[in-house]
């Protein structure tokens, strides 16, 4: 008897598996991998198989078959990353499995499915090319269809379009032996620009063939199981990481090996993608959420297969299907899109790792600003010059302090003046979206927060007040509520009250503005390409300015209150604050006019700020990672974080409580634990939060998991929503 174990794929957090099925004759070719439909209570549920025996321990009559297996399975090797995935950040299996599923496979009973595209490919036989030129008898449609087929087979659709043939026309002829039909299969294709492999000769630098040759020196031959060796490459924008990721892959695929390549969000880094598809054509597959069901389905399965032997896209192609896969780049590894916010709540540069261990994969991560983690932990590969050159733009601090009024310094207004003067083109940051951050009554000082949330409603351009949290919007207040007054203070600057200063001040040099509000009408790549073929004018935005996109013509690169970030209580702001200025500085001044930066900030001082100024990655990484070890964060030790929501919050503040106890009682001596504190109340919510510091990751992350499935079997605790996030951002 053949017993196969199955985790069905539930979203509850009570139910565990495996649980034992027994396979019929006919489902004989079910391996560890494959998908099943499986009755479970009185539901059908999609389950995979984690395991086959000869035996259960169940009565024979106990068992139930499953009811059917799906086309597509997945790799033994990934149900084991997803099960480490549920287990690592302390999720359940089935959320783990649920992650390296093929596309479209849903969970539960009402399972959306995705199938193959088959299609009627139709071919003349040799009875029927000898009938048209032996002129048989033949009506019209019919010598038309077999006309068409002389040059060869053709599919039933294209045939219906040039031959006026229908499915009767095309039985007929079969009946009568002149041509043969068969099913096939077609590939669902996204924007497909249908280029084939080019290869775009560039001879390597120096410092760019050491640094492949070390990767290459690490690659594994086929099949043959070796230390994983994992690089940090590090260099700036424009020093030619992406042509080291490029040889790599070509050297991995010609060891018969696949490869991985991690970029971040899909909407800024078009570019790396199109390097990928122009050097290797076909052989790349991409992956990423914005594509059809069809055509991801599809990729997914060339990949499964090995037709497709690198895989492209965002975090979640970790999970991606590669055969064997021998490298896997995480590209701008600093970006904080690797990690996934909603649970499970995976690192995709841990689980990248953890991959690369597995299957005995080098693992290469590329930045200009590495994360004190990857600075510590990984081998050093330094790509230290651009290749076309260049030096780095020179950076000028700005210092805000001393009653500046508006957003920006008069160094700074006529570092945009003579931009407009001249006719170049500029780059704003401003990490705030919206017109005004708050309003505050003049007369008595009431602030307008949201009602939901412990925030300020932001002030946008159309004049209604929102909530960057939750969404919720009111129009502008004529008076203040608590004392009439009608003169109300609008406070701070955000990108539309920005771009409309830049507006009037530099008319008519064109502003053209990038945040999540801009791109929710035009989509960021327009944008970026209406600045990108524009011959002058400013772009201004978020943080996505600075992601992604090179713009050589840029000429002066501004960033404004540059040290907001340093003001929250965030052990990665000074990481933050420093990656940001690098990048923008980084991405201007690449043409043959040179740049210039400009950081306007209050904390002139901050070690963040003065190593951007000076391009000093080294120096400002030394400095952190010493803080890091005073403090004990990350790369010292591993964080988890427990928050509990609810809204009685005297509830939330007791159960917090409980928790802190519950984990006390099952963490080792040398584990710090710190809370509960206070978070903002967020969508009515009131919030609390532990967080936890180990050496331990393992053990520490079991004794989470156990304090949490006692805290889901106390009713007390039921109505609480308890999460936890293992590598917390
Ligand atoms: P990064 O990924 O570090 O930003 P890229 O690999 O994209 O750098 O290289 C920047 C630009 O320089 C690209 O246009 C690339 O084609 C070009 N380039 C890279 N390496 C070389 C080289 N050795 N010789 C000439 N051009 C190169
Ligand atoms: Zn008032
Ligand atoms: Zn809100």
């Amino acid at each position: 008897m053949s017993i196969a174990k199955v985790e069905p794929l539930l979203t509850t957090r009570n139910v565990s598996g495996p649980f034992d099925y027994r396979l019929p004759e006919a489902m004989s070719e079910v391996e560890v991998g494959s998908v099943l439909v499986v009755p479970f209570g009185r539901r059908r549920v999609v389950g995979v198989v984690v395991g086959l025996a000869d035996r259960s321990d169940l009565p024979q009559d106990r068992l139930a078959e499953p009811l059917e297996a799906l086309e597509a399975g997945v790799p033994p090797e990934l149900v084991g990353l997803g099960r480490w995935v549920g287990e690592e950040y302390c999720s359940t299996t089935s959320r783990g499995l649920g992650l390296v599923l093929p596309p479209g496979v849903g969970t539960g009973a009402e399972a959306r499915r995705v199938r193959p595209l088959v299609e009627l490919e139709v071919e003349a036989t040799e009875k029927g090319l000898r009938t048209i030129s032996g002129g048989g008898r033949l009506g019209l449609r019919q010598r038309a269809v077999l006309r068409a087929l002389a040059a060869g087979p053709k599919l039933a659709r294209q045939l219906a379009a040039s031959a006026g043939s229908d499915r009767a026309t095309l039985r007929r002829l079969e009946a009568r032996g002149l041509v043969e039909t068969r099913e096939v299969e077609r590939r669902r294709r996204h924007r497909s620009p249908g280029v084939g492999a080019v290869r775009e000769g560039v001879e390597l630098t120096a410092d760019q063939r050491a640094g492949l040759d070390a990767v290459l020196a690490a690659l594994p031959d086929e099949g043959k199981a070796s230390s994983t060796r994992s690089f940090l490459l590090h260099g700036v924008t424009g020093s030619g990481k992406t042509e080291i990721y490029l040889e790599a892959a070509r050297a991995t695929l010609a060891r018969g090996r696949g490869a991985i390549v991690l970029v971040p969000e899909i909407a800024l880094t078009p570019q790396t993608m199109d390097r990928f598809r122009r050097r290797f054509g076909d052989s790349v597959a991409l992956l990423h959420s914005r594509m059809p069901a069809g055509a991801r389905y599809d990729e997914w399965r060339r990949l499964r297969s090995g037709e497709a032997r690198i895989c492209v896209g965002p975090r979640s192609v970790v999970f991606a299907p590669v055969v064997d896969p021998g490298l896997i780049v995480i590209d701008e590894e600093h970006d904080s899109s690797y990690k996934q916010e909603s649970d499970p709540r995976y690192d995709a540069r841990e689980v990248a790792r953890r991959r690369a261990a597995d299957v005995g994969a080098v693992l290469v991560c590329g930045t200009a600003t590495p994360r004190p983690e990857s600075w510590h932990e990984l081998e050093r590969l330094e790509l230290p010059s651009r290749v076309d050159g260049r030096r780095l733009p020179p950076v000028e601090i700005v210092d805000m302090r001393g009653g500046i009024r508006g957003p920006l310094h008069p160094t700074t207004r006529e570092a945009f003046n003579e931009v407009a003067r001249e006719g170049g083109k500029a780059i704003l940051l401003i990490n705030r979206r919206g017109w005004s951050t708050h309003l505050t009554c003049r007369s008595c000082g009431h602030a307008w927060e949201c009602p939901h949330c412990d925030v300020s409603l932001v002030l946008h351009r159309d004049g209604g007040l929102r909530c960057h949290h939750c969404g919720h919007a009111e129009t502008k207040p004529r008076s203040c509520p608590e004392c009439s007054s009608v003169t109300i203070a609008r406070v701070g600057s955000g990108t539309q009250r920005v771009e409309a200063e830049l507006a009037e001040r530099l008319a008519p040099l064109e502003i053209f503005r990038l945040d999540s509000d801009s791109a929710a009408s035009r989509g960021h790549a327009e944008v970026l390409s209406r600045f990108e073929s524009a011959r002058s004018g400013v772009l201004v935005g978020t943080q996505m300015v600075a992601k992604g996109h090179d713009f050589p013509d840029v000429t002066l690169s501004v960033i404004l209150d540059a040290d907001a970030a340093l003001r929250l209580p965030d052990f990665r702001s000074e990481e933050r604050t420093f990656s940001l200025i690098t990048q923008l500085a980084g991405r201007s001044g690449r043409g043959a006019a040179g740049g210039r930066v400009l950081v306007q900030a209050l904390a002139t001082g901050a070690p963040s700020i003065r190593h951007a100024a000076m391009h000093d990655s080294a120096g400002f990484l030394a400095q952190e990672l010493e803080r890091r070890r005073a403090l004990r964060y990350p790369p010292f030790s591993h964080l988890i974080e427990i928050a509990l929501a609810g809204t009685d919050e005297a509830r939330v503040e007791s159960s917090a409580e409980t928790m802190r106890e519950l984990v006390a009682d099952r963490i080792s001596a040398d584990d710090e634990l710190l809370g509960p504190a206070p978070l903002f109340r967020l969508r009515g919510k009131h919030r609390r939060r532990l967080l936890l510091k180990s050496g331990r990751r393992h053990e520490t992350v079991a004794a989470v998991r156990d304090a949490v499935a006692t805290t889901v079997r106390d009713r007390a605790l039921r109505e609480l929503a308890i999460s936890v996030d293992v590598d917390p951002q």
